[in-house]
């Protein structure tokens, strides 16, 4: 009898498999692999959603303390800060997260973490400009740029990030001012950076500002294409503007320790690896280099004084700011 109940806890045991569910604005094919390697390694189940951040972190609202998600992924630090903001996500203790990841690319309160890097920079046609022809962001509204300067909408986060970031360094009005020069050299503004980044190889325009990732998708596809990426802002100055993808724990979640087991992991060195190099990004965990590929682009100092969150505090200010700048 003994024997009997023995055998069948530990079948009962057996069945129960501990699962968990990542809601996720990131596309299938980045996160599919790298959920698996997680089930793989820790036999923990992952189930996942994917959607628009915005509407996935109102379906968490709506669900409430029924929704299944445990961990909440998106990109740009703006759209974490916004999910944090709407109380969606709940703080984390972990050492190894404390490790892993930089200061500067985390929540001030452990909300969220910043799970791989892209930069956000300057793009030139390398028929008609030189290397040494370009300095910082600030410059490209000088006179020489007029008419050469393709922009994507401020409608997109990455830029309101990226004017947040300006905020913070120069304040308010002279960031104004940096952006009026923008608007005046504009040559088109684009939907989405895949669009600049082809205007430039067009020679449409001569410069533009893209992330970093987006410019290897596109050179994978055509290793001939006139462009090159720029390291702005490297001498005497505050260096190039970076932001992440991350993600944080939901409040409501009743796996708590597995979903902290997965942050972590997807902290540690292998996981960096994988989620980095699928989309051509930067691991945020210092130990773990970037692909070759990503690497030959080279070497560059990034502003690591520009703590992340601020992107989302300043994040109204910005698009005031570039609404008065006539920034479309
Ligand atoms: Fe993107």
């Amino acid at each position: 009898m003994k024997y009997l109940l023995l055998c069948l806890l530990i079948s009962c045991a057996a069945q129960k498999t501990e699962e968990l569910t990542v809601y996720t604005s990131r596309k299938e094919h980045l996160v599919k692999d790298l959920f698996k390697s997680f089930e793989k390694e820790t036999k923990i189940k992952v189930n996942y959603r994917t959607g628009k951040a915005g509407a996935l972190i109102q379906t968490i609202k709506t669900e409430g303390e029924k929704s299944p998600a445990d961990v909440f992924m998106t990109v740009d630090a703006g759209n974490l800060w916004y999910a944090k903001d709407q109380g969606i996500l709940t703080d984390v203790d972990s050492k190894i997260l404390e490790y892993n990841v930089p200061k500067h690319l985390k929540d001030n309160d452990n909300h969220w973490f910043g799970l791989s890097l892209r930069a956000r920079t300057i793009v030139y046609n390398t028929n008609k400009v030189k290397a040494s022809d370009l300095k910082t962001y600030e410059d490209l509204g000088s006179a020489k740029w007029n008419g050469k300067l393709c922009l994507r909408t401020s409608k997109k986060v990455y830029n309101q990030s990226l004017v947040a970031m300006f905020i913070d360094e120069h304040g308010y009005d002279k960031s104004r001012e940096i952006i009026e020069n923008w608007v005046t050299n504009t040559q088109e503004i684009f939907s989405n950076d895949t669009s600049v980044l082809k205007a430039v190889a067009a020679g449409q325009c001569d410069v533009g500002i893209v992330n970093s990732y987006y410019f290897g998708r596109l050179v994978k596809e055509d290793p001939s294409l006139p462009i090159k990426l720029f390291w702005p802002n490297q001498v005497d100055s505050y260096g190039v503007h970076v932001n992440v993808s991350g993600a944080g724990i939901v409040k409501t979640s009743q796996n708590k320790k597995s979903a902290i087991k997965f942050l972590e992991w997807l902290s540690t060195d292998k996981a960096q690896a994988q989620l980095a190099n699928v989309n051509y990004e930067y691991p945020v965990n210092s130990n773990v280099k970037a692909d070759d590929f990503v690497r030959s682009w080279g070497e560059f100092k990034t502003n690591s004084k520009f703590e992340l969150s601020k992107a989302g505090v300043l994040q109204k200010q910005a698009v005031k700011l570039m609404n008065e700048a006539s920034y479309k």
